[in-house]
């Protein structure tokens, strides 16, 4: 059974977050606190996803992200944000999460995102075969999964690795912010487009020499992106 973590410090939507979870065949990792988050990680390093609650007292949601990230792990992330701002916090911190889920959320909405980042994660695990996409100065590893730029490492996200992996296999073809969403987060997923924008927002600030005027990872005005080198 996959394991996944829970942090989230409100007794009920713990209880029926892992409850939800054990049902459909996870096994949920409880975590009443960042302190206590960080301890479990260790203690269970085959967990393959986090939920991390943003609003904690002590060390938060985002800097439990932050440390997992730093230590160097791939395993799935979705933030589970109260408001608005948070979500702009999560965004704009850069934090390394895949996904974020707004409260309150229903059972079948954060097992949908979920068995999405799973399944995602899957895939990309079954593709042993060793490859290389070169592209300008980008050399793209998918057995790896990783990406560097005139020979320099650079960390991705589950969701960044996607992204980049999708344009370089597409080169100097224009993609539809709606094809975007499809091959990367799934059929089912119910997000908005403007998930896009954020994740290349934040891919272009790794990869671009200046993201605002980008130069490898390109607007297609009124349509979507394209990989333009
Ligand atoms: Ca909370």
């Amino acid at each position: 059974m996959k394991k996944i973590l829970v942090l989230e410090d409100e007794t009920n939507i713990r209880s029926f977050v892992v409850i939800n979870l054990r049902r459909s065949g996870y096994e949920p990792i409880e975590a009443e606190s960042g302190e206590i988050a960080l301890e479990k990680l260790k203690a269970n390093p085959d967990i393959c996803l986090a939920l991390l609650d943003v609003m904690l007292p002590g060390i938060d949601g985002i800097e439990v992200c932050r440390r997992i990230r730093a230590s160097g792990s791939k395993m799935g992330i979705i933030m589970l944000t109260a408001k608005t701002q948070e979500i702009d916090k999560v965004t704009g911190l850069m934090t390394g999460a895949d996904d974020y889920v707004t409260k309150p959320f229903s059972p079948a909405e954060l097992l949908a995102r979920v068995d999405a980042l799973v399944r995602r994660m899957g895939a990309d695990e079954e593709e042993k075969v060793s490859s290389e996409i070169k592209s300008g100065p980008f050399v793209l590893n998918t057995r790896n999964r990783t990406l560097e730029k005139d020979g320099q490492r650079l960390k991705l996200t589950q969701i960044e690795y996607l992204l980049i992996k999708l344009f370089m296999e597409n080169p100097a073809k224009a993609m539809s912010r709606e094809d975007i969403l499809t091959a990367v987060w799934g059929d089912d997923f119910t997000g908005e487009l403007k998930t896009v924008d954020v994740n290349i927002r934040r891919l272009r600030i790794k990869i671009e020499d200046d993201p605002t005027e980008p130069e490898f990872l390109t607007t297609v005005w009124g349509y979507g992106y394209k990989w333009g080198y």
